[in-house]
């Protein structure tokens, strides 16, 4: 068991005048604690965090610790290209260890168990950690909402082994099915739920990717079938209608079928039960069903005894916890009232990252005993990817699709990478396919 704790000496001598003589006093050093910031989690809020406070503090202001399960961070917001094969997993993810400063950050790479905000102790893989000022920064997690046999036979865009499974799952049933005598077509059809932000983003890179995989494993092209379900009846709620249009548009055009306002009941391994009326159902059978209709906070968050919303916190205007002034929680795991829509934000990358801005920003604040100030998120649009060169979307006002919207979308992933690790990282990792 593994208990940090850090403390420096502060030396200070101490001057007396006193009338033409000059007596020093000799003070014994003070001990100092320096205040221990413990940030869990290393996504777009964890690591944004960690970067604005090695930016402001000096190595003898504060010990920050980071955790995290891995010893990469990947993004998040890239995950479908992975999962649909269009990109590789390797190219979704970097190594913590390229943007943190080392001699203002301990990296820990263990995976959180447990989060007790009363006795101030984080229990982990590696042992347990106490904190000053803690972050929980632990993102998000897929949400099934009870249907029976989604958690067990559906797939998740989660992280980026998930995708990975996801990608090597699809190219599997495409060589079985070319490789055995009685072929099943069903393993040939590709069920994704959600016609959220999510789901549309994939199913853009798998109309992208199916025309190759017909070639590269000698499968005709009508013989698979691509269909997304969703419970609401609408494609892409929150967008622009013109643009929904658009993007369903298009997502036909390359072979997607689209059963709407049809919620999904059961799955199974054979495929999934949909509720089409009343006391209608259907059965589609499909050889891979990926689940992309809804997110929830990280599990953990349950467990702290925080009052939430399916592991999402209503935080306070300054990100903290309502009732624990030490405890901050940004990204996915916070929730904040858009009190003009009178709704949630919703949980996205580009306010993940501010929120760990300003989270620093509150923890240096609080450091030198000074007011914090309340997250005002800075929304400057929202694109949605329909593959490698097509997209909708608004950005600073202006509503746009297909090659300029891609290419918008493109910069945007890019600003990500720069605003974390500068012009190296983005060099790296970056898309400059922009034709
Ligand atoms: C396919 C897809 C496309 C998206 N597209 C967009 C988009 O275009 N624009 C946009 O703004 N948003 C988009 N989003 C949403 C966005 O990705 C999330 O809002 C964002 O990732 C939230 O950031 P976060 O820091 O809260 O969490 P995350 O990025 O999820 O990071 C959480 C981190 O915590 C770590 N972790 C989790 N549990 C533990 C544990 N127990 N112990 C240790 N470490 C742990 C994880 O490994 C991860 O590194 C998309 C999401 C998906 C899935």
């Amino acid at each position: 068991m593994r208990k940090k704790k850090c403390t420096v000496l502060d030396c200070r001598g101490l001057v007396i005048f006193a009338s033409r003589h000059i007596i020093q006093v000799k003070v014994e050093p003070i001990a100092v604690k320096r205040p221990t910031i413990l940030v869990l989690g290393a996504g777009y809020g964890g690591l944004s965090t960690v970067v604005n406070l090695q930016k402001s503090l000096g190595t003898d202001e504060a010990e920050v610790i980071l955790v995290n399960k891995n010893d990469y961070h990947y993004e998040s917001t890239w995950l479908h290209e992975a999962a649909a094969g269009t990109l590789s997993p390797e190219q979704v993810r970097y190594d913590i260890s390229r943007v943190i400063k080392k001699d203002k950050v301990t990296f820990v790479k263990a995976e959180v168990r447990s989060i007790d905000v009363n006795g101030k102790t984080v229990g982990t893989t590696a042992g347990d950690f106490t904190y000053d000022y803690l972050v929980i920064a632990l993102g998000f997690e897929g949400e099934t909402f009870g249907i029976p046999g989604l958690d067990k036979y559906a797939l998740s865009i989660a992280n980026v082994n998930a995708a990975r499974q996801i990608r090597e799952h699809i190219e599997y049933q495409f060589a079985t099915w070319s490789t055995e005598d009685v072929k099943a077509d069903s393993r040939l059809t590709i069920i994704v739920g959600g016609a959220g932000f999510t789901g549309i983003e994939f199913l853009g890179e798998l109309g992208d990717r199916i025309p190759k995989l017909c070639e590269e494993f000698d499968v005709p092209a009508d013989k698979v079938k691509v269909l997304c379900v969703e419970a609401a009846p609408m494609v892409l709620p929150g967008f622009d209608p013109e643009l929904v249009d658009y993007a369903v548009r298009q997502l036909k055009s390359k072979g997607i079928e689209f059963s709407i306002g049809t919620p999904v009941v059961e799955a199974t391994p054979e495929g999934v039960k949909l509720k089409k009326g009343e006391d209608e159902f259907e059965f589609i059978e499909a050889g891979t069903v990926v689940w992309a209709a809804g997110v929830r906070g990280n599990r953990l968050i349950e467990e702290t005894g925080i009052e939430n919303m399916r592991a999402r916190v209503k935080v306070d205007k300054d990100l903290r916890a309502p009732g624990y002034s030490d405890v901050f929680i940004v990204g996915d795991c916070a929730l904040m009232i858009n009190e003009e829509a009178n709704r949630p934000y919703p949980p996205t990358a580009q306010i993940a990252m501010q929120q760990g801005d300003m989270c620093a920003n509150n923890i240096i604040a609080l450091m030198k005993q000074q007011p914090t100030s309340p997250f005002v998120p800075d929304l400057k649009g929202s694109i949605a990817s329909l593959g490698s060169s097509d997209a909708i979307g608004v950005a600073f006002g202006k509503k746009m699709t297909g090659a300029k919207a891609s290419f918008m979308k493109k910069m945007v992933d890019n600003r990500a990478l720069y605003l974390i690790g500068g012009a190296p990282l983005t060099i790296k990792k970056g898309k400059f396919d922009f034709l």
